[in-house]
């Protein structure tokens, strides 16, 4: 199950059929379309946006990885580095701006995966309905 959602996260791919993609882009860090969504999969039908605001969850999603990254952050920065509060602070910050791209659409699909598990029945559902016509 976690090996799914990992697949799904990292691939940008359905999380109900691991087929066709989320993002219309794999590139995290293309900032014109880094954000553009498919509506539905085209392979198993899902619709990703079920209801009006519904990522509005991931947001808690992406604060709670950005509090997870300050903490390891931090930790490591207080019991190696030892550097100025500023000089760490200056890191964070550029850090989470750098990688904001990367984060929204990381908290979107674990936000997906929370509540669409994966389904091997659920493969080509559409392929066989089109060659059966
Ligand atoms: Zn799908």
């Amino acid at each position: 199950m976690l090996k799914d959602i990992f697949y799904s996260i990292v691939r940008n791919k359905c999380p109900q059929c691991h087929q066709s993609n989320v993002f219309k882009t794999n590139n995290a860090f293309n900032l014109s379309k880094f954000d553009k969504m498919n509506a539905i999969c085209d392979c198993c039908g899902l619709k990703y946006e079920k209801e009006p605001g519904y990522f509005y969850g991931a947001m808690y999603v992406s604060y709670g990885l950005m509090v997870g990254w300050f903490i390891i952050t931090w930790a490591i920065d207080t019991f190696l580095i030892n550097s100025e509060t500023w000089q760490y602070l200056t890191f964070f910050i550029i850090s989470i701006i750098v990688f904001m791209p990367l984060t929204f659409r990381i908290s979107r699909l674990l936000w997906l995966n929370i509540f669409v598990k994966f389904d091997k029945d659920k493969i080509n559902i559409n392929n066989t309905i089109t060659k059966s016509i």
